[in-house]
């Protein structure tokens, strides 16, 4: 039997990856569904190559403009309207698994859709877990979906870990995230301030989305990581740590209580997590370049420098402060970063941003449900808003 997909975020770095290895296996998967903000052109592609029962775009003109140009080749592909699609081509009955790739909290509402229909969910979205937090895994669990982690971090610890995880608890000593560094790892602190978007974007090993971009130049992509780990594998903060690593060769690694540690491997290619959550437990070929260990130099390990990455830490505090401090965290992150990239703020006020939010907003009850999580989202981004503009001017 064919596995039947939605990818939501077809269009992106994640979602063309995903369709690059899904067109590797044509007589194991299926598309049945994909979605995307505003490329049409792109999803125009995307349907005439794997014929999908839906597309959905984010506006209406999007889903106009598609729906004609789909007519005019003769294609069938039935064209809706985010944001109530996305949670119907989520947990539509005839879908098997759904790879989250959309990027931010308009993610969470396809995520829980998605688990609370009982799915396999692949998760690239970090975002939805962050703001999600003990509501998505809740939910998961209730509902009997699978959560398989796509980051590529989350991946490697949970392909290192014992597959029975009742057994976590007792036999994990602590995990150890690594990082890139980013492209600013090396650079004068002092000079932080000066750096554009297009610098900000051109990440060292991969080609990623712009968001994700500018999170792994100020390391809150790896404050994300944190608390998504936190999370996925049910471990209290102080058992996450994280390790720079330039070469993103080992992907993160597990340290068992009595000192050993396993560590996952591979090149730098997001197509191997990718194939590693559509397939588990089975292996299928990814595409990537295989790890060729005679033309590897070094691999190195250093600290994060928290003067040059302070936003690292925000994770651990968000952790231990009050339920929903982390939905607080992300919203800050996503109105700076976008403000960055529309040269409203510069790079190093991203962090000021982040800090004033989680220090202004007030949280007098732990959210219960999508609609509490929704609106201290939406709470956070006024209270992010007001220090974007206030630190734009300083
Ligand atoms: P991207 O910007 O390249 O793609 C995002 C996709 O989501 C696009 O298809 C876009 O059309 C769609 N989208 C954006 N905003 C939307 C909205 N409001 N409503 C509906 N659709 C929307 O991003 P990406 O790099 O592919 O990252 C996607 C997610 O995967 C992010 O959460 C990111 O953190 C995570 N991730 C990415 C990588 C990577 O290598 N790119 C690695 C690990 C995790
Ligand atoms: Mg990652």
């Amino acid at each position: 039997m064919k596995q039947r997909l939605t990818i939501l975020g077809s269009t992106g770095s994640i979602g063309t990856s995903t369709l690059d290895v899904v067109a590797r296996h044509p007589d194991s998967y299926e598309v049945f569904a994909l979605s995307a903000a505003t490329q049409v052109e792109l999803m125009l592609a995307q349907c005439a190559q794997f014929q999908p029962r839906f597309a959905v775009m984010a506006s209406a003109a999007h889903a106009r403009e598609l729906a004609d140009k789909l007519q005019a080749n003769g294609l069938a592909t039935e064209v809706l309207q985010a944001p109530d699609a996305l949670e119907q081509i989520a947990a539509h009955e005839d879908v098997d698994a759904v790879m989250a790739a959309i990027v931010g909290a308009a993610g969470l509402g396809p995520c829980l859709a998605a688990a609370r229909a009982g799915k396999r969910l692949l998760l690239a979205n970090k975002e939805a877990l962050v703001v999600g937090g003990a509501l998505f895994m809740d939910t998961v669990k209730r509902h009997g979906a699978t959560l398989l982690p796509i980051d590529s971090e989350h991946s490697a610890i949970f392909q290192c870990l014992p597959e029975d995880r009742t057994t976590w608890a007792q036999r994990v000593d602590s995990i150890l995230l690594t990082a890139s560094g980013g492209p600013f790892r090396a650079r004068d602190p002092a000079s932080l301030s000066q750096i554009t978007p297009e610098q900000a974007c051109a990440h060292p090993n991969f080609s990623m989305g712009r968001k994700i971009s500018v999170d792994s130049a100020t390391m809150m992509n790896k404050a994300l990581e944190v608390i998504e780990a936190r999370w996925l594998f049910d471990l209290a903060p102080e058992r996450i740590k994280v390790v720079i690593h330039p070469q993103q060769i080992v992907h993160s690694m597990v340290q068992f209580n009595d000192a050993s540690i396993l560590a996952q491997l591979g090149t730098p290619d997001m197509r191997v997590p990718i194939a590693c959550g559509l397939a588990w437990p089975e292996r299928i070929e990814s595409g990537a370049a295989r790890l060729d260990f005679s033309q590897l130099a070094a691999l190195t390990f250093e600290d994060a420098d928290a003067r040059r990455f302070p936003g690292l830490h925000l994770s651990w505090q968000a952790l231990r402060a009050a339920e929903g401090t982390t939905t607080v965290l992300n919203a800050a992150n996503e109105m700076a970063v976008d403000a960055f990239l529309h040269r409203r703020l510069s790079f190093d006020r991203i962090h000021a941003v982040n800090l004033e939010t989680l220090e202004k907003m007030q949280l007098p009850q732990a959210p219960g449900s999508l609609e509490d999580l929704l609106a201290v989202d939406a709470r956070a981004r006024d209270c992010a808003r007001a220090a974007v503009q206030r630190w734009a001017l300083a």
